[in-house]
């Protein structure tokens, strides 16, 4: 009698793993065990077809598991009759992944849906194949004592589907019914008539705050314009869009385009946020996205969505106030969003960690994430070979941070703009939970150059607290170690990277940066020419100034639409150089471009009017032949600047001008990258940066490249944006030996 002893590691938690193992056990007639360990789940099988059990849970593993290894070994024969499921053994040091949570699956859907099925219209319906995983989980190894489902003893039905090896409940650790598990509240009702009232106040135009998964959302009637602009004047948000939340696909469709990629984007279990060009919908509230052509769709991930969701669509918006953390907790959501909302839909299961929807979008065939966070988070994104365990702390802005643990970096769920306390506060509980999680301790530290990054500093005082060296990795050679990394890539790339801003080691604002290096270093090749950033945060919110800056500096003469005194004080900053940091950014290139051709002067949230720019040419294809002019290592947009002007007074159409910006960016693009080939022999090109989100421009710069046969690495698993830093930091973070 043959008895082999298998570890299998991966998302193998969580994920109804140990039921599979004990059915396949079942159906091979083999006896033995499968147990969850702190490192994966072990599993021994005795009898005549222990091969053809180990091809099955090779080759068709449960749908949401996800296996990285299965190690096998011959261990002695017992004398036992069944196959068990044992408890669980926690080793303290030992890590293993741990799933996201993920969307409710048909087969609950259609049980909360069925008038004669005990959980009818019970909005916390799971099994093993859904529901909350990441946020509820307070340690390994899953169990429901480690999560917060502990507050729920099962009844006698629910005990009993949790140990019926042929349930789809079995060892489902959220496993719940209307008599035992959580409930939702609005004041005193509960249940189904809590739905109810919270289905009512929206009808009738109420902010309804609603604990969720992962956190709570503002929601209100998307069709109903006075709700929304009062969320909007509420939550103090400008004019940046709101995600929504349509009660299918099809209901989706008749607001937006939807192609095969975005579908299946939109029903995967992760349920991001897609990000969809619109079509004419007098229907929605012009509030929710003013000024943009995409919208931001999801379809309902919970079962209370799903019985909130009517014939309307409605806006979803992360329960905070803006830059603020998204809140979790009923007390917390009782006084922190009682000036944003009008009523509440509680529900007594504990959060244990926030986590943001993700954002996403698709670029050709493939995913572009632009937010990373529920549904993904904390699924490791695989590195080439195990290494030292790294904290990378991130940026400042869309702040997320990277752990690693062997092979394994865990990126954080979306923390947002790290530029307050409480921002601060929600990193230190995040960390807190991955380390904890991952059995993860930080033998270094990485974090930006940038000296005052809220993040940079919390990183050196960590790092002198822990006695640990502190790696200090630039901002840009970050983002393209990022994009190198996620590809699996260590050795040299030319990365164009196109950003925002971010800390240059000379000290400058850089953003427009031309790299040759890899994870052990860098070198700036090529750089956008270098402009002054006349009063810093003033120009960001206002491209017109952005505009006459780099005008000014191309010598142009130009009659904006200044006021004398703003005209006045814009010429003496520039002329005298008070307040002003030299920028090579090309997102404020972008946003200065936009102002010129009158797209936009002033904006209420990053890249707005780039983004409206790219939405005003989409479709246009006119190259007017505009062109940087590219110089010892320096491109200077000037030249382009007066051909606009100049196609601007002879009343060119905008939308003309706007393409043929986006057609000169690529264009240097390929001019840069054949240059930088040249001289180096490197063929592969990473691009990123938040300029890259961009998919008008991304698509002509990869068609060009592709011409020129370059081999091209873009982002698919983290965002362009700093959202994606983190991975860079602790890629290159893990190489270096370097110290303060
Ligand atoms: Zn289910
Ligand atoms: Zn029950």
């Amino acid at each position: 009698m043959v008895r082999r002893r298998i570890f299998v590691t991966g998302i193998v938690q969580g994920v109804g793993f140990r039921p599979f193992v004990y059915s396949l056990a079942a159906r091979h007639s083999l006896t033995g065990m499968v147990g969850n360990t702190s490192s994966g789940v072990v599993i021994e099988i005795q009898g005549e077809a222990t091969s053809a059990f180990i091809d099955a849970l090779r080759n068709s593993p449960p749908p949401l598991a996800v296996i990285d290894s299965i190690a096998i070994e011959e261990v002695d024969a017992k004398d036992e009759l069944a196959f068990m499921i044992v408890d669980s053994q926690a080793q303290p040091q030992a890590s293993t992944p741990i799933s996201p949570d993920i969307a409710v699956c048909a087969d609950c859907l259609r049980e909360m849906l069925d008038p004669a099925d005990r959980r009818y219209r019970y909005p916390f319906i799971n099994c093993t194949n859904c529901g909350p995983r990441f946020t509820i989980i307070q340690d390994i190894p899953y169990d429901r004592p480690f999560t917060t489902m502990r507050a729920f003893p099962m009844c006698d039905q629910c005990e009993a589907e949790y140990h019926d090896p042929s349930n789809r409940r079995f060892h489902a650790q959220p496993n719940a019914c209307p008599a035992c598990g959580p409930q939702v509240s609005f004041d005193s009702l509960t249940g189904d008539g809590a739905v109810q009232a919270a289905i009512d106040a929206l009808n009738s135009g109420n902010i309804v705050a609603i604990k969720g998964i992962g956190g709570f959302h503002l929601a209100c009637d998307a069709t109903s314009d006075e709700a929304v602009r009062k969320l909007r004047d509420r939550k103090g948000r400008g004019a940046k869009p709101f995600a929504l939340m349509a009660k299918d696909l099809d209901r989706v469709r008749g607001y937006a385009h939807v192609s095969a990629q975005e579908a299946h984007l939109l029903t995967s279990k992760e349920r991001p946020i897609v990000l969809l060009r619109t079509r004419d919908n007098p229907e929605i509230s012009p509030a929710v996205a003013p000024g943009n052509k995409y919208l931001g769709f999801l379809l309902p991930y919970t079962p209370l969505h799903h019985l909130l969701l009517g014939e309307r669509p409605l806006v979803m918006t992360s329960g905070n106030l803006s830059d603020e953390p998204i809140v979790k907790d009923n007390d917390e959501a009782l006084s922190r969003l009682a000036t944003l909302a009008d009523v509440f839909l509680l529900h007594n299961r504990d959060i244990h960690v926030v986590c943001d929807d993700s954002v996403t979008r698709v670029f050709e065939t493939r995913e572009l994430p632009i937010r990373r966070s529920r549904g993904y988070s904390p699924m490791p994104v695989k590195l080439t070979h195990p290494g030292p365990t790294v904290l990378a702390v991130g940026g400042e802005l869309k702040s997320t941070f990277c752990l690693t643990r062997d092979d394994n970096a865990y990126l954080s769920q979306h923390i947002g703009d790290m530029e307050n306390l409480e921002t601060l506060g929600a990193f230190e509980h995040a960390f807190a939970h991955f380390r904890s999680l991952f059995r993860a301790e930080p033998t270094r530290v990485v974090c930006d150059l940038h000296p005052d990054y809220l993040s940079s500093r919390w990183a050196a005082g960590y790092a002198k607290e822990n006695n640990l060296p502190l790696t200090r990795v630039q901002h840009h050679h970050a983002h393209l170690a990022s994009v190198m990394a996620e590809h699996g890539r260590d050795g040299r790339a030319i990365g164009v990277i196109f950003d925002g801003t971010g800390y240059g080691t000379d000290g400058a604002i850089w953003g427009g940066e031309i790299l040759c290096g890899g994870l052990q270093g860098f070198e700036r090749v090529m750089h956008l020419k270098s402009v002054p950033l006349p009063g810093g945060d003033a120009s960001i919110k206002r491209p017109l100034r952005m505009a006459f800056a780099h005008l000014w500096s191309a010598g142009i003469e130009w009659d904006a639409k200044f006021s004398p005194v703003e005209l006045r004080i814009l010429r003496r900053q520039l002329e005298t150089g008070i307040n002003c940091v030299p920028t090579s950014s090309m997102g404020r290139l972008f946003d200065a471009f936009a102002a010129l051709i009158g797209v936009r002067e002033t904006v209420s949230y990053e890249a707005q009017a780039t983004i409206e720019m790219e939405a005003m040419c989409e479709g246009v294809s006119v190259d007017r032949g505009y062109r940087f002019l590219l110089e010892k290592g320096v491109f200077d947009p000037g030249p382009l600047f007066k051909s606009a002007l100049e196609d601007l007074r002879r009343g060119v159409p905008r939308p003309e001008i706007a393409a043929s910006f986006h057609h000169a960016a690529a264009h240097l693009v390929l001019s840069c990258c054949v240059a930088a080939r040249e001289r180096t022999g490197i063929n592969t090109v990473g691009l990123s940066g938040g300029v890259f989100q961009n998919t008008t421009l991304l698509k002509l710069v990869t068609e060009a490249l592709s011409r020129q046969e370059f081999e091209i690495l873009t982002h698919r698993k983290v965002p362009p944006n700093d959202g994606g830093l983190a991975l860079g930091q602790a890629a290159i973070g893990r190489l270096t030996l370097g110290a303060e």
